[in-house]
């Protein structure tokens, strides 16, 4: 019989009872140490005093009064993602499918205010995520994931990664956008060249197309700068949010120039639930945090320490790593064996890590890790490491 809980995911029988900083405590009294964040989304780890403390504050005053009205929460949190970024102007929604969903609407309605609705296609990525509704699902172009779902949603030419020559050549009189990830996450922890993002730049100034960035995963100082892109000195024309953006509580966001946001009229998108007052304390709280004098410069250092390690780990070990690769606090380790035998040693030695494409091992610790929790890590990670050394040793005999 189904359980009541629909079972469309391959949990690990691991249940939570509280957090604190970056450690969990499990119902039956384990404690582990959590590199994954909840998929890079818990960022300032569990029960952070400032953003429980916001939540619960807001809670009690006024949570929810629908988009029929203003929300002084949400006016705040957009003025000031507008002031530490390249966007004028700031869309909420709830996740970040639905951020990317409201990307693409925005960059073919611009398209077509703009007299030109033939332009409705996108260039994408091999090795993308954007999601999984019916638009960021063929946006991801993952054929695996568009199995028997229907007609696939029309308008996206997927590409290889890293690829100019390939991109030109997409290029075409019914191109509107590209959408691009600087930092594939669930692709592999794959990062983009910073000069292949310029060419971005480049190529859609050169044929008047929009340039969108998928940030869900690699912005809200994951990678020590607040977004990704920030690295390659370009700026998109329209960026989607979503993940650490609440911290764990459910929040995504569309965030524009002036020139592609006014294409967001009233009445051609919305929702009932995004940005509402509980959620935007919560982004708020959020900001708070990250945007404190040298949090992102502290980010930026623990991430380039994780990846020192990292490399010599990967060194190490070569039977079982095949390199390391990531930006910030989002790393990965390509690994040999497959990857879920290496994260299930890691959870043995106590330390949780997730997986990405590529038969990658992904770690992305709350952003408020500790030194002393990633000298914890990298002893848990040695640990599980040899754990599969016999492993290696019989899959190398074969
Ligand atoms: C997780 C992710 C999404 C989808 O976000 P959801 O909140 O799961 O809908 C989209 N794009 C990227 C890059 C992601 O990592």
């Amino acid at each position: 019989m189904i359980s009541a809980l629909l079972p469309n995911y391959a949990r690990a029988d691991l249940a939570f009872e509280r957090g604190e900083g970056c450690w969990l405590f499990t119902v039956d009294g384990r404690r582990l140490l959590d590199f994954g964040s909840g998929i890079a989304t818990a960022s300032l780890g569990h029960g952070h005093p400032h953003l429980a403390r916001a939540i619960a504050e807001q809670a009690a005053k006024v949570m929810h009064v629908s988009n029929l009205y203003r929300i002084p929460q949400a006016e705040r949190l957009a003025q000031r993602l507008v002031d530490a970024t390249f966007a004028d102007s700031v869309f909420f929604c709830n996740s970040g499918a639905e951020a990317n969903e409201g990307m693409i609407k925005m960059m073919r309605r611009a398209m077509y205010d703009a007299g030109k609705p033939e332009r409705f296609r996108f260039i994408v990525f091999e090795g993308a995520f954007h999601g999984r509704t019916l638009a960021t699902l063929a946006a991801t172009g993952n054929a695996k994931y568009l199995e028997g779902f229907g007609p696939v949603v029309e308008g996206f030419d997927q590409v290889p990664f890293n690829n100019m020559n390939a991109v030109r050549n997409a290029v075409g009189s019914a191109t509107a956008g590209i959408i691009v990830e600087p930092l594939q996450g669930e692709g592999g922890v794959r990062p983009a060249d910073m000069q292949f993002l310029r060419d971005l730049r480049a190529v859609c100034d050169e044929f008047g197309l929009i340039l969108g960035m998928d940030e869900v995963q690699s912005g809200m100082g994951r990678t020590g700068r607040l977004f990704a892109h920030e690295w390659a000195g370009i700026t998109p024309d329209v960026m989607s949010a979503a993940k650490g953006i609440g911290g764990g509580f459910p929040l995504g966001a569309v965030l524009a120039t002036e020139e592609f946001a006014k294409a967001l009229k009233p009445g051609t998108h919305g929702t009932t639930f995004g940005g509402n007052p509980l959620a935007c304390a919560a982004g708020n709280a959020v900001l708070d945090i990250i945007l404190a004098p040298g949090f992102l410069a502290d980010v930026e250092r623990k991430g380039r320490r994780l990846r020192a390690e990292l490399d010599e780990i990967a060194r190490e070990y070569p039977q079982i790593y095949e390199d390391a690769r990531g930006m910030g606090l989002l790393q990965g380790l390509k690994c040999v064996l497959p990857q879920g035998e290496v994260q299930a040693a890691c959870v043995a030695e106590g330390l949780m890590a997730i997986t990405a494409g590529e038969n990658v091992l992904r770690l992305a610790p709350p952003l408020v890790v500790t030194d002393a929790d990633l000298d914890e890590a990298m002893v848990m990670l040695r640990r599980a490491t040899r754990r599969v050394l016999p492993s290696a040793a019989k899959a190398a005999a074969k």
